[in-house]
């Protein structure tokens, strides 16, 4: 029988997933999920003007889109104050993360990043052969200054750093950013993952210095914008950078109805400010519960909030009974990160079904709070909350 070969670097990889979609976790479990609280999603849907828009574009669904987002990129150049050239769109971060790890790294190439960060970078790293070096975190933020030693020690060409984080929520302003970028060593790239960076405050966004060849930076509409099924995305860096990724990009790899969304939901400022207040008033209510029930909760600049439970068994089992009762929550994988429950920021309704679900877990494992139903809102926030910046 014929065995295909495969090349060296694919057969000597494990058959792995950066993590597991909760379609998934539904199909394994035989359970259907009640609440998707595990994939940062934004629950307040997408711009009436998105969905106009790509209903519209629907009509010219059976063309292949416009291979360069010329009018996305038009628009994402003047609200940035790059150039054209400046700019990449790719199917999601996601696919990005691959694009520029391609343009980068080859069989051996040093790179840095977190140990316990964002997982489908090392996941790419793997895929071209790249040594992956891991820096703690430091009390569950990103150790910038470690990050930057690191990347001298091995000589590493580029560094991949998640701000705001996933999954710890924390962040570091431009100020911490521009001290790191002067420790980082002159012939290493600063990948940063900016996925959240719509809910940071505009003061603690680095400034984009669009021909700055050592920071490249990567947005996304899946979270602020709530476009996450359609799957689009763009970077920005230097020219040299964009030409070199279209070097071996996909060319029509970005779905016609993302570019037609995208664009209608840029321009629905008013409707991404509401998302951003929503999602702050959530992350209050997720940091005073997290009080209550003895789970200080890391303040963040995101669209969740990770709750520390204390070990990392609790959080295994408090995982695992919410599922049992249909509601999907994430526990990173690396420790010490391991003991933190990450849950996204749902509606109103569901951050209530959230907390009652949680409530009576911590009854059962008799933590404090528990048996103090709807005090939450109640309540004022300030020590319990761990992290930030
Ligand atoms: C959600 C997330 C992504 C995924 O973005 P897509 O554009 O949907 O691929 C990338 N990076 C981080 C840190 C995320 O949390």
């Amino acid at each position: 029988m014929f065995r295909p070969e495969y090349s060296r670097l694919i057969a000597s990889l494990p058959a792995t997933v950066p993590f597991v979609a909760p379609d998934v976790l539904e199909r394994i479990s035989g359970r259907g999920i009640s609440l998707r609280l595990g994939a940062n999603e934004s629950a307040f849907g997408i711009s009436p003007q998105a969905q106009f828009a790509i209903l519209q574009a629907i009509g010219r669904i059976s063309w292949y889109g416009d291979p360069e987002s010329f009018r996305l990129r038009e628009k994402l150049a003047h609200m940035h104050r790059v150039a054209m050239g400046n700019l990449v769109i790719g199917s999601g971060i996601d696919d990005l993360l691959g694009l520029v790890v391609r343009a980068f790294v080859e069989q051996g190439t040093s790179v840095v990043t977190s140990l316990g960060s964002y997982p489908t970078f090392s996941y790419h790293v793997a895929g071209y052969g790249g040594a992956l070096h891991f820096v703690p975190y430091r009390d569950y933020r990103n150790d910038l200054s470690g990050l930057a030693v690191a990347a001298i020690e091995t000589g590493a060409r580029l560094i991949y750093l998640a701000n705001p984080d996933n999954p710890t929520g924390s962040w570091h302003g431009a100020g911490c950013l521009d001290t790191f970028l002067h420790e980082v060593p002159n012939n290493c790239v600063v990948l940063l993952d900016e996925a959240y960076g719509e809910f940071l405050l505009p003061e603690d966004v680095l400034p984009i210095i669009p021909e700055d060849p050592r920071v490249i930076r990567l947005r996304t509409f899946s979270k602020a914008h709530g476009m996450a099924g359609a799957r689009i995305g763009y970077g920005i860096a230097a020219a040299e950078a964009i030409t070199a990724f279209s070097k071996v990009r996909v060319q029509f790899g970005v779905n016609s109805l993302a570019q037609a969304g995208a664009l209608a939901s840029l321009d629905d400022s008013r409707f991404i400010a509401s998302v951003i207040t929503a999602v702050a008033e959530g992350r209050d209510e997720y940091y005073v519960l997290g009080q209550k029930l003895g789970m200080p909760a890391l303040r963040s600049a995101t669209n969740f909030v990770a709750l520390d439970t204390g070990s990392a068994s609790k959080a295994q089992y408090i995982k695992d009974s919410l599922l049992q009762r249909g509601v999907f929550v994430r526990v990173p994988g690396t420790a010490p990160l391991d003991q933190l429950i990450r849950v996204t920021v749902g509606t109103p309704g569901e951050r209530t079904a959230f907390a009652e679900a949680l409530r009576d877990l911590a009854e059962y494992l008799c933590l404090p709070g528990s048996e103090a139903p709807n005090s939450i809102e109640s309540d004022s926030h300030g020590p319990g909350l761990r992290g930030s910046s």
